[in-house]
Order: structure tokens, then C-alpha cells, then sequence
């Protein structure tokens, strides 16, 4: 491990989102897990963090006293209170992340008392290492602190860097996109069972499918439109699909969707 990465990463809300974060970074390495620290009242997700080797605090301070850089990871709606009992002691030495969905920047900035901030959004596939997660900083977050943000997330995933502006967009797409490919799934199986496959096998297919054209589009270097060309030969099989696709509004369905997800966020942030 570089000496620059050796720090102290402490979690402010241990739920799943933060066991996710401090697994995928104890096993990529990035950290050991005595580097890192949470703290909560239910035995239950107690084990659940000490089970792996992450310190176990009886109280969220002790945590931050313990920490260069704090995840905060409770629901957005006790970020306020969270943030104002814990102030006292946060203060510029320790870069304060958040993960909490829909709580802005100045507001974290108000409540924490300092500007060295740093907010994500991931998204749940994050529990298998393959998150999408994007990154904003706030004022006094420095080239160092994007770095080791951008390699915390890294192990869980791939992380971007954009405007704060565009994180209700980012909502849209990636936050809410996993639902939006499990009803993919869901429908290309039934589909499969509808043409004769066994349920189990018709699954099975349609998510490796979803995996294999996923990792074709992130890979090959090709535009999605060159992929699909290359798959539908001429009245072949494919090209009947896509067909049926665009009859159904498929495109449309899929741009509303992101939109309609993106506005929801702008009015609850
Ligand atoms: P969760 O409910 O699993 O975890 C939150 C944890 O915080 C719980 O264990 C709760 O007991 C604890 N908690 C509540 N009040 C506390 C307090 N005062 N001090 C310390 N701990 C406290 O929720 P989650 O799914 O892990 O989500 C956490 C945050 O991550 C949310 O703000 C959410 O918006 C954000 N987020 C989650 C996902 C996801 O995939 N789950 C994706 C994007 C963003």
C-alpha cells in the first residue's frame, strides 16, 4: 500500500451503504480494516462491520476523533442533526464525504462549519463492486482529497467527477437506472419463458446478457449504435426485435424515464 494512501477512514451511519464502501475497500487493499471505523447502537450491524476487521464504536465521535476522512452515510433526513451535534469537532483536517441523496453542498457546508467537503452519489449495484458513482467538491476540497475520494469509490465501482448541478440528472440516470434495468431483465425473461425456456435458464440469460452487452459498451470502444448494427443482420432475427422495440417506444420510454426521475429529484432537494 502507498504511504500516501495510509489514513483513517471512519463511517458516520453504519447501514449498507457503508459496509459496502468498507468492504470493497478492505478487499481491493486500499486500506486494512483496522484503518478503518464505525459506530452504532444494534449489535447486529455491530457484527456486521467487526466480522471483517472494522473497529466498532459505541459512539459516532469517537469515530470522527478517529478519522482523517469521514463517509457520512445516515438517511438524508438526519444529516442536519448528525452534522450540527457533530460540528464542534469536525473541523478542515478532516475531509467530510457525503453519500446522502438530495443534501446540496451548501447546506453540508453550513451545518458542518467548514467548506472541505466532498459529495457522491453511488448507486446500490455498489454491494457487488459495481457501482456508478459521481463526485462533486465543495470549496476547499483540494486535488488530494478528489484522489483518495475518487479511489475510495474506485473499489466499489467507477466514480465520475461533474457539476453539482448535474447531480439530479446523475439521480436519474444512475441512482435510479439499476430499477430501470431490472425490469430489462425481468421482461427478457418473461419473454424467454414465453418463447419455452425454463423460468431459471430464461433469468439466468437475460442478466448476462444485460452484463455481456454492458461490458460491450464500456469496452469495445464502439458506439452502442455500431454494437447493435453488428448484431442485426439483414431480415435476421435481431433486426424483427429491434422492430418490436421501437413500436413499443422502448428509446422514448427509457429518455422519459431518466427525465421524469431527474425532475422528481429537483423537487425533493
Ligand atoms: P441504511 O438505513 O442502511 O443506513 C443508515 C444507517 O444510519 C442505519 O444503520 C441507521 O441505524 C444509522 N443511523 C441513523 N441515525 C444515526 C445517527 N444519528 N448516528 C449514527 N448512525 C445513525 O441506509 P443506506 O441505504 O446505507 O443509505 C445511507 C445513505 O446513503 C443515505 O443518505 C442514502 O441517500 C445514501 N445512498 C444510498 C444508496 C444505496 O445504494 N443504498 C445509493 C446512493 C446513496
Amino acid at each position: 500500500m502507498a504511504a500516501a494512501e495510509t489514513f483513517n477512514l471512519g463511517f458516520i451511519g453504519a447501514g449498507k451503504m457503508a459496509e459496502s464502501i468498507a468492504r470493497g475497500v478492505s478487499k481491493s487493499g486500499l486500506l486494512p480494516p483496522s484503518h478503518i471505523s464505525t459506530a452504532h447502537r444494534s449489535q447486529h450491524r455491530r457484527d456486521a462491520f467487526s466480522s471483517f476487521g472494522v473497529k466498532v464504536f459505541h459512539h459516532n465521535t469517537k469515530v470522527v476523533e478517529a478519522s482523517d476522512v469521514i463517509i457520512l452515510s445516515v438517511k438524508p433526513q438526519v444529516v442536519k442533526e448528525v452534522l450540527l451535534e457533530l460540528s464542534p469537532l469536525l473541523s478542515e483536517d478532516k475531509l467530510l464525504v457525503s453519500v446522502a441523496a438530495g443534501i446540496k453542498l451548501k447546506d453540508l457546508q453550513e451545518w458542518a462549519g467548514h467548506g472541505r467537503l466532498i459529495r457522491v452519489i453511488p448507486n446500490t449495484p455498489s454491494a457487488v463492486g459495481e457501482a456508478a458513482s459521481v463526485m462533486t467538491l465543495g470549496e476547499k476540497a483540494s486535488k488530494e482529497d478528489e484522489k483518495r475520494i475518487a479511489s475510495l469509490f474506485g473499489a466499489i465501482g467507477k466514480i465520475w467527477i461533474a457539476n453539482e448541478k448535474c447531480f439530479d440528472a446523475v439521480t436519474g440516470l444512475s441512482g435510479s437506472g439499476p430499477a430501470y434495468i431490472y425490469i430489462a431483465i425481468e421482461a427478457m425473461a418473461d419473454g424467454g419463458v414465453a418463447a419455452g425456456l425454463p423460468r431459471d435458464l430464461a433469468f439466468n440469460l437475460a442478466s448476462q446478457t444485460v452484463l455481456g452487452a454492458a461490458a460491450m459498451a464500456m469496452k469495445s470502444g464502439k458506439h452502442p449504435a455500431q454494437l447493435k448494427d453488428e448484431v442485426a443482420s439483414p431480415a435476421g432475427t435481431t433486426i424483427a426485435g429491434v422492430r418490436e422495440l421501437e413500436n413499443g417506444g422502448f428509446r422514448a420510454a427509457l429518455i422519459n424515464a431518466v427525465v421524469a426521475a431527474a425532475n422528481r429529484s429537483s423537487t425533493l432537494s
